[in-house]
């Protein structure tokens, strides 16, 4: 995949699975010299995904999933800061008509 491929945003965290391949005569097999994967990890419908992600995307997905954090982070404060203006209203003004 080209550089130019990875979304701008992208919900996930990117993780380093460790793991065995389960051939027998692999270097892996005695559990010491596991494979490392670098995965990006998602929940879809309440269930844990991965996908494999090749060396060369790791970065940008790794940008894109911190891209998201952030933006999220900052529309979670504005929704507090207009929660709390809200809550902060006169109490003349709750009661309403
Ligand atoms: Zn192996």
């Amino acid at each position: 995949m080209g550089s130019g491929g990875i979304p701008r945003m992208i919900r996930g965290s990117v993780v380093v699975q460790r793991r065995r391949c389960g051939k027998p005569n692999c270097r892996c097999a005695d559990g010491e010299q596991l494979h490392e994967a670098t995965v990006l990890s998602y929940s879809e419908g309440g269930r844990n995904r991965t996908v494999m992600l090749s060396p060369g995307e790791v970065k940008a997905v790794a940008a894109a999933v911190a891209r998201y954090r952030a933006a999220r982070a900052k529309l979670e404060e504005q929704a507090n800061a207009g929660l709390a203006a809200l809550l902060a209203r006169p109490a003349s003004a709750r009661r309403g008509r």
